[in-house]
């Protein structure tokens, strides 16, 4: 290896929620870790789902969140009909960044701020800092989101902006979400409660004409006013436009430079999940480092690269489809340029592949005791991606026994009766048994 200013375990790139999330779970494992992270993103409001907030607080990291909005309903007014099935968290996007990686930085890790550059190197990887240090690792996370596409093979889904920016208001000031369609997209408006109100658009990137950004973001709100809460007039500040297209990242994965959240891939802001995927990603390429280190070998990288190759187009697939059933939903505007354009992507395949029934066995890549393994699962309607274990109990096998003619008494001596139990109340929720 070159001479190098750091030695690390692993450097982590880019701090935001799947880099700053990774730098602290592998530092907590007591691994050494470098977190880099230049510190420039704009303030901007975005939600964190229900699903997020729980993760969040079971990992102690709500409390670090400074100033986090009561979870406010999201608003749906779609296809002629209002809804409010969803529920978020309005965050301010910086300081939940700055408050991630201050939270890496008490588990353990050195947070850097800067850029780096990473390349694989003899043994690891050798990553050049902005600062003009150098950073020798065995291994990297790259987290640098969007930015980490750059120059790689990427699918990308139809060129889509979101442009976003502040108002101000004055009068009650309750925290509130809404989401409404238009002819030419979508807009989404963030209330954090304090007077402040994020508006922001959704459109295609090819449409517009020479309309400013501000100028098509104002145009936008117009067109969806009638479906949205009163707005201040004025025009917003602190405007910015941000890609906002679904992107995969189609380069081979390799075993000492891991992706993770937009960096591997990009997915439609619509599903407000983009958090909560980076925050899985991370913990994904977390327990494939931990596989490596446990076992090193030709064997773990292919199993860490198939894991996460997988994975990641996998739930990239089915965000987009799910994002296009969303859209589809909406038919007052499919002959418009944005809508028409989505309509269709990725695919018309059905978001969940029929299982085969009353059930598929099939050998899938899971994370066992916290390391990578192949094992059987069980692939069920509600499961489309399987299930390995219910309970602790080895799901298949038990379905196997069941079959076969043992009864409960025989599943709870082997597993215990709670979980043999919680395991044929799964396997006969889904007329399995
Ligand atoms: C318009 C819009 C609205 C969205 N709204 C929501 C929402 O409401 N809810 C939701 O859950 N998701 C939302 N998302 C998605 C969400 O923003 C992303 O999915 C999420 O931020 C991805 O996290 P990440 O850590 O992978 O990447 P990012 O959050 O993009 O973080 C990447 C980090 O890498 C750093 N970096 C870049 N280059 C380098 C380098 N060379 N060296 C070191 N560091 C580098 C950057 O400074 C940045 O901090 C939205 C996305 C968009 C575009």
């Amino acid at each position: 290896m070159r001479t190098s200013d750091i030695t690390a375990d692993c450097i982590v790139l880019g701090g935001g929620p799947a880099g700053a999330v990774a730098a602290r779970l592998l530092a907590r494992e007591g691994a050494r870790v470098v977190l880099v992270d230049p510190d420039r993103a704009l303030p901007r409001l975005e939600g964190i789902s229900d699903r997020l907030m729980t993760w969040l607080q079971g990992e102690g990291l709500a409390a670090w969140l400074p100033d986090l909005s009561s979870r406010v309903p999201r608003r749906a007014t779609w296809a002629g009909t209002a809804s409010d099935h969803n529920g978020e968290h309005l965050v301010e996007r910086a300081s939940m960044n700055a408050a991630l990686r201050a939270a890496a930085a008490e588990a353990g890790a050195t947070v850097v701020t800067a850029s780096a550059q990473v390349a694989p190197d003899r043994g690891g990887v050798f990553a050049r800092l902005s600062d003009g240090r150098a950073v020798a690792a065995a291994r990297a996370i790259d987290a640098r989101g969007r930015a980490a596409h750059a120059g790689r093979p990427v699918r990308r889904g139809p060129a889509t902006l979101a442009v976003g920016g502040w108002l101000t208001e004055s009068g009650d000031r309750v925290a509130s979400a809404q989401v409404a369609p238009f002819a030419d997209g979508w807009v989404w408006i963030a209330r954090p409660g304090d007077g402040r109100v994020w508006v922001q658009a959704a459109l295609d990137a090819r449409e517009g004409g020479s309309a400013s950004p501000t100028e098509r973001l104002m145009a936008a709100l117009a067109a969806a006013a009638a479906d949205l809460d009163p707005l201040p007039g004025g025009t917003p500040e602190g405007v910015h436009v941000r890609d906002c297209a679904p992107a995969l990242r189609e380069d081979i994965i390799d075993p000492r430079l891991l992706p993770a959240g937009d960096a591997a891939a990009g997915m439609d802001p619509l599903s407000g999940n983009g958090m909560l995927w980076a925050v899985s990603g991370a913990l994904a390429a977390i327990a494939a480092l931990r596989t490596l280190a446990a076992r090193p070998g030709a064997a773990s990288e292919d199993l860490a690269r198939r894991f996460l190759g997988e994975r990641i187009r996998e739930t990239y697939e089915r965000q987009a489809r799910l994002g296009r059933d969303f859209l589809r939903q909406e038919t007052r505007f499919r002959d418009r340029p944005f809508w028409a354009r989505r309509l269709g992507f990725p695919d018309n395949a059905p978001v969940h592949a029929e299982a085969s029934a009353p059930g598929t066995v099939r050998r899938a890549i899971v994370v066992d005791g916290g390391l990578l393994a192949e094992r059987e699962i069980l692939v069920t309607a509600e499961e489309p991606a399987g299930v390995a274990w219910v309970a602790g109990v080895p799901i298949v096998e038990a379905w196997r026994r069941w079959r076969a003619g043992a009864g409960e008494a025989a599943l709870a001596a082997e597993w215990g009766p709670e979980a043999a139990g919680a395991a044929i109340g799964w396997l006969r929720a889904r007329a399995l048994v």
